[in-house]
């Protein structure tokens, strides 16, 4: 029986590590309370969900002389919003990668990361990006730019923040987010042909050199579907993808799909599915060895497609297909979709996690440009700390929806 990882362990670690974050006040600057604290409180209001939780042990630490921000998260003084915000803006994101990778361990040496193992008994890794930081106004070198129709410049910050996830698993384990920077390119738009792979690129030399133990599966949006990372991951790393494959943008692999089909060469599976009040007509297709792109360097992948019509009245329920370097079959193909859909279902539920919880958070630490405009129009300087921040206060998500 494995055990599970103590609250109290999370918080001694963290604590010892933060206790080396560097403190970039001057000397004669208000220097009361600790980066340390700093870090533990906002951590704190993260972890409990709860935007007034910070508010409430100030409270309790005066009337009751002891709070359980003290008790359960060693939080020595508790700062305020404004103090934490100038104490952790310093610092930057990679600062924080150690303790994410600290918690995956921690999880692998007490049994709990293989339960995550899934198709193949490989693990599965989203791909996905957020953008936590947008406006108009306030920026930085370091802030990518979009213009509107109106001609507007929408200066922003994305990353990409990987997480490990398991089909029907409510949990997913977050791994060190890479942040994507204007030298990864140009972008039109809401869409990012360029950056997000080339931010995945640096993320998975990153991971490569730290982790070599487990196989991946990765799951991401069309954006990640092209020759370059694909070819990467297969050959150089050894890794496996699952990605959303959109006919605009794989014109070559669909042409060769339609010519498959009129000679029989790609194959429908169906299955009927008792929703409760109807029943859902679930269809797959797949075909292997399709050419990613034209030319003759042209990688080989396999495709796989699912669409779900009521059965009744034959509406459109859902449809989307994907490209993988797994082996299709009648036998791979369902746990593959089920595979491929579980990075849509744990986006939909982080963002109701975030509508639901996380949404006052940006008024205590964030983004919301009314407090940000005065916060740093001095500085500029308007680095999230700790990814998580930025997740859960701006829900919003550069890549498009599946
Ligand atoms: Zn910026």
């Amino acid at each position: 029986m494995s055990k599970p990882l103590a609250l109290s362990k999370l918080i001694n670690h963290l604590r010892e590590s933060w206790q080396g974050l560097p403190d970039s006040r001057k000397a004669n600057n208000n220097t009361k309370y600790r980066i340390v604290d700093a870090c533990l409180a906002a951590f704190s209001t993260f972890f409990m969900q709860l935007p007034s939780f910070l508010a409430y042990q100030r409270t309790m630490e005066q009337s009751k002389g002891r709070s359980n921000g003290q008790s359960l998260f060693q939080v020595e003084k508790i700062p305020s919003d404004g103090q934490i915000r100038n104490l952790l803006d310093p610092l930057t994101p990679d600062q924080f990668a150690g303790e994410y990778r600290w918690v995956v361990d921690e999880l692998e040496k007490s049994g709990h990361l293989q339960a995550f193992r899934a198709h193949q008994k490989t693990l599965l890794v989203v791909l996905d990006g957020v953008t936590y930081h947008s406006s108009t106004t306030i920026h930085c070198d370091e802030c990518l730019q979009r213009q509107d129709s109106q001609g507007i410049i929408h200066y922003y910050h994305s990353a990409i923040t990987p997480v490990i996830v398991k089909p029907d698993s409510p949990h997913v384990l977050p791994l060190p987010p890479e942040l994507i920077v204007p030298q990864d390119g140009h972008e039109k738009q809401d869409c990012a042909p360029g950056r997000h792979p080339a931010a995945a690129k640096r993320w998975l030399a990153h991971q490569a050199a730290y982790d070599t133990t487990w196989t991946k599966t990765y799951l991401g949006d069309d954006l990640y579907a092209n020759q370059p990372l694909c070819h990467l991951l297969a050959a150089t790393y050894h890794q496996f993808f699952v990605f959303v494959c959109k006919p605009d943008s794989h014109s070559t692999l669909y042409q060769e799909i339609a010519l498959l089909a009129n000679v029989g060469g790609v194959t429908t599976l169906t299955q009927r599915l008792w929703k409760g009040r109807h029943a859902e007509v679930w269809t797959y297709r797949f075909a292997s060895q399709l050419p990613l792109r034209s030319g003759s360097d042209a990688l080989f992948v396999n495709w796989f497609e699912l669409t779900i019509t009521h059965e009744k009245t034959g509406e459109l329920i859902f449809r989307n297909a994907w490209i993988t370097n797994h082996l299709l079959s009648s036998q791979t193909v369902l746990p593959l979709a089920q595979v491929a859909r579980t990075r849509w279902k744990v986006e939909n539920e982080t963002i109701n996690v975030l509508k639901n919880h996380g949404y006052h958070l940006e008024h205590n630490f964030g983004f919301d440009v009314s407090s940000a405009e005065r916060a740093w129009s001095k500085t500029l300087v308007h680095r999230p700390v700790y990814p998580q921040f930025a997740r859960l206060s701006h829900p919003y998500r550069s890549t498009s929806r599946r």
